[in-house]
């Protein structure tokens, strides 16, 4: 079978590197993918312009693609899989409609509430002055304030008084910080404790949970620094108890599946859960409606099952036949290797050596975030440029030779974590 991945950074080189273990994949095309991409086997580039739908569907046809994967969050909130539908052709990736509880966090919040699912108090306004009157009377700590759209995760502040909560109402209400993703903002109560993600495959009607990860997403060790797109991540994460997933399984992704149902809303592809550990159990912060980047370079690196029968699955209703088998006893590192200035700027065009050298070891693969090809050099070309990803047994040996890699690998300008997976380890030792 062929196969269409939408994307080209870490994640879709995560995906696609699973998709070419596929016995049941013949050829797997990603656009824009990326030169690095590209020397997986089976794999091949292609042009095109991702809001072009009509194109995509003409290359569907014309390569006979049986399944496009859809990476990122925009062209699914854009309709893409509603323009492949409509053709008959079948996507990895909720519609429109349903991709709104990424890209439509006023939304989210409503339909975790109408279904249930734990989250923080909030409130939604579209008027700085009433949002600002809210903040200072509220009966909660409304302390975080989000742009409802899509902001490439900047739109949220987490802010440390009121005071800075009501600069950021003004910023994004009155200065239009965010333009039309800041139309309407959501004001939340602030959560504390330890942030989890669980990724979820669903087909409409069942979902199966992936091993949950942890990202960790600010720029410098020991959570310092700006938020940036994630600087690593590990799987499994010890910090969530089985009790933890159970409940997590129940009152959270069992509850989203059947209200997209009761909404009159189909839900398939993978629902992402960003959860707050809290002293009341877990709650969502929010969902995403794809992949997240940089959790599934090290969640699909441990799928022993094929990846393509499980989209496939999910496209057809019958995951709930699907068994997913995990990797037992393994665990998964991270670090992401960033390019000087992110994630404020990000520097283009520094030569990157040392990758092969990883690469030959046993149980380390690198995927290429933001590199590409130029004058016959591997070139950094974005902030996050690679990701060392290194199994082993223990959690502590994995990240141990994941950040050693990070020393091997050279390029003008490198930062990275050298921490990645510190709290699952105090987690595993105490
Ligand atoms: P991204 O897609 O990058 O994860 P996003 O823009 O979709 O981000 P959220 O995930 O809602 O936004 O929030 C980003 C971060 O802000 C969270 O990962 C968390 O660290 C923090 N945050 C969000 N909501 C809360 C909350 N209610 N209490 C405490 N921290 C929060």
């Amino acid at each position: 079978k062929n196969v269409l991945v939408i994307g080209g950074g870490g994640r879709e080189h995560a995906i696609v590197w699973k998709f070419s273990k596929s016995l049941k994949v013949n050829k797997v095309y990603v656009s824009p993918g990326s030169h690095a991409i590209q020397q997986v086997p089976k794999v091949e580039n292609i042009e095109l312009d991702v809001k072009q739908f009509k194109d995509i569907v003409t290359i569907c046809k014309d390569k006979q693609i049986s399944l496009v994967a859809v990476g990122p969050e925009d062209p699914l909130a854009n309709g893409i899989a509603d323009a492949l539908l409509a053709e008959g052709i079948r996507v990895f990736g909720p519609q429109k409609n349903a991709a709104r509880i990424e890209s439509d966090k006023d939304w989210s919040k409503a339909f975790m509430d109408r279904h249930g699912i734990p989250t923080a108090k909030w409130k939604s306004f579209i008027d700085a002055q009433e949002a600002k009157k809210f903040i200072n009377s509220a009966s909660f700590n409304a302390l975080v304030v989000k742009a409802s759209g899509l902001a490439a995760g900047k739109g949220v502040v987490v802010a440390k008084d009121k005071q800075e909560a009501c600069r950021a109402v003004d910023e994004i209400l009155g200065d239009k910080k965010f333009g039309g993703a800041g139309e309407t903002i959501v004001i939340e109560e602030l959560l504390s404790g330890e942030e989890v993600s669980v990724l979820a495959f669903a087909d409409g009607n069942t979902i199966k949970p992936m091993l949950p990860a942890q990202d960790h997403k600010r720029i410098f060790d020991n959570d310092q620094g700006p938020n940036t797109g994630g600087m690593g991540a590990y799987c499994p994460c010890p910090l969530l108890t089985s009790e933890h997933l159970d409940y997590v399984k129940k009152n959270v992704l069992e509850r989203a599946i059947q209200g997209f149902k009761k909404d009159n809303l189909k839900f398939v592809g993978v629902l992402y859960a960003g959860l707050m550990l809290t002293s009341n159990g877990p709650k969502v912060l929010e969902f995403n409606c794809r992949f997240g980047d940089p959790e599934t370079e090290v969640i699909l690196p441990l799928l022993d099952s094929d990846l393509y029968d499980i989209m496939n699955s999910c496209c057809d209703g019958t995951l709930d036949k699907q068994e997913i088998k995990w990797k037992g006893g393994v665990s998964a590192v991270g670090v992401v290797l960033a390019s000087r200035g992110y994630p404020e700027t990000s520097s283009k065009g520094q030569v990157i050596t040392g990758i092969d050298t990883v690469s030959l070891k046993q149980d380390h693969i690198v995927f290429h975030c933001g590199s590409a090809l130029k004058d016959g050099h591997l070139v950094t070309n974005g902030g996050r440029v690679l990701i060392s990803v290194a199994l082993a047994p223990q959690l502590h040996i994995a990240a141990a030779k994941a950040t050693k890699a990070c020393e091997i690998i050279k390029f003008d300008g490198k930062q990275y974590r050298k921490d990645i997976g510190h709290k699952g380890i105090a987690r595993a030792i105490l």
